[in-house]
């Protein structure tokens, strides 16, 4: 049942998600409310998810929902292994997940996980999806409807509805405000930064920090450097985007621009070849670049290894390439998702919105999925509004309610000016 590292290390896992729990206040209130209403009862829910503490909790809450949960790692860096022996022993689902394994068992894994024969799907990246559109077509009679956590695995489900491909209907919790204006921004936003110093520790004052990309992550990345003291260039392909920048107040440059001046260099695009090995060679010595976007191919790793004169691990997490002119480019995580390789992932307080969405959407589908066609749905507002509402509770903030005249007033059009 399941793949893991090691049952034995259940108990530390345990700890780390109890410590989890506590600042998940949102999920665990659900978890409560579904033990008793049940509304997850029958379904077997498949999940492709970071294996964290955070994503135990979501386990939890299905389970009490009255889901059967099986679980595999949407990325083998990210898994923590106790967590995912404490998942399967205290949690009760089936999971999936050794940390570093390789390309061949992390989709064992997936594969491992589709076995449970899903009636809803949760992925992180549509590598479900894509498995059981691709290769195991004979699922889709028995599964209802899935979510997609993340921006990359939206943008994936969009080009496969477009194409008339997608089987099944899907909400993405990425495009829930609750999701990816906090998860997306301040969780990618400080784990960057958390995994470039536990990887480095160099000083962010005073550095230029080159942050590719300025969508909710990137604009978060941003945010946090200045913060922190560093001098901000943003590179962008969207003009609208790149105006917001300039008008934040940070620099906008090309890369080809940008290369030079940095000390740091971050991806958050979501695309592919974002910083070449024609940057690089413009680089300054002891350039720092690493990738908080989805995938590795957003640095030209493999063209670095190529070009490199020497290679060395010369911390935890940094190699140190010398290119030909001799200068040194130490890459972050093997260019891999930085901030879950790195640090720990989001925190705790922030994932309590994303799993409170996610764990929402789920318990939409199960009741309404019969009713939605195949493709890509909108996240009911409902939905955005209970978890905003419970976050809010949960922190003690009151907000002001409209009045009866406001509500009219905002209602029509007479007024004029
Ligand atoms: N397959 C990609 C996944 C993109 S990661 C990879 O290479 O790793 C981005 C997603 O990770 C976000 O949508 C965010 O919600 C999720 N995430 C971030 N921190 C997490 C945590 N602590 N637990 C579970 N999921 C997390």
């Amino acid at each position: 049942m399941g793949l893991l590292r090691d049952p034995a290390l259940a108990d530390d896992g345990a700890l780390k998600i109890e410590f989890a729990a506590g600042r998940m206040p949102v999920l665990a209130d659900l978890t409560r409310r579904w033990a008793e209403s049940r509304p997850l009862r029958g379904q077997r829910i498949a999940a492709c998810l970071h294996v964290t503490t955070e994503t135990a909790n979501l386990c939890r809450a299905l389970i009490a929902g009255g889901a059967e949960v099986a679980l595999c790692a949407s990325n083998p860096l990210s898994t923590k292994d106790d967590v995912a022996a404490s998942i399967q022993r205290d949690i009760g689902a089936e999971v999936f997940a050794v940390h570093g394994c390789d390309r061949e068992t992390f989709y064992r894994q997936v594969a491992g996980t589709l076995d449970s024969l899903p009636t809803l799907v949760i992925d992180d990246g549509a590598d479900l999806t894509a498995t059981i559109h691709n290769e195991r077509p004979e699922l889709l009679g028995e599964i209802t409807g899935g979510t997609e956590v993340t921006s990359t695995g939206v943008l994936r489900l969009r080009n496969m509805a477009a194409d008339g491909a997608l089987r099944y209907p899907l909400l993405p919790a990425n495009d829930a405000v609750t999701k990816h204006l906090f998860d997306n921004r301040y969780g990618t936003g400080q784990n960057t930064i958390d995994g470039i110093l536990r990887a480095t520790n160099v000083l962010i004052a005073g550095s230029t920090v080159v942050v590719a990309g300025y969508g909710w992550c990137g604009k978060g990345v941003a945010m946090r450097a200045r913060g922190m003291g560093a001098e901000v260039v943003v590179t962008e392909v969207d003009a609208v985007r790149a105006l917001e920048a300039k008008l934040d107040g940070l620099r906008v440059l090309p890369m080809r621009e940008a290369a030079g001046l940095a000390d740091i260099v971050v991806t958050t695009t979501g695309n592919r070849d974002v910083i070449t090995t024609e940057h690089m060679k413009l680089m300054r010595d002891g350039a720092i670049i690493g990738n908080s976007g989805h995938f590795d191919l957003e640095i030209a790793v493999a063209e670095l290894t190529a070009l490199a004169t020497g290679r060395r691990q010369i911390r935890p997490h940094c190699v140190e390439y010398t290119l030909p002119g001799g200068n040194r480019i130490i890459l972050l995580a093997e260019g891999r998702l930085l901030g879950q390789a790195a640090a720990e992932a989001h925190p705790a307080e922030v994932m309590d919105m994303t799993f409170a969405t996610q764990a929402l959407i789920v318990r939409h589908l199960a009741e309404h999925a019969g009713e939605l066609a195949p493709g890509v749905h909108p996240v009911p507002h409902e939905i955005e509004t209970e978890v905003a509402q419970a976050k809010l509770a949960a922190y003690g903030i009151e907000i002001d309610e409209l009045t009866e005249r406001q509500r009219e007033y905002l209602g029509g059009w007479q007024t004029g000016t």
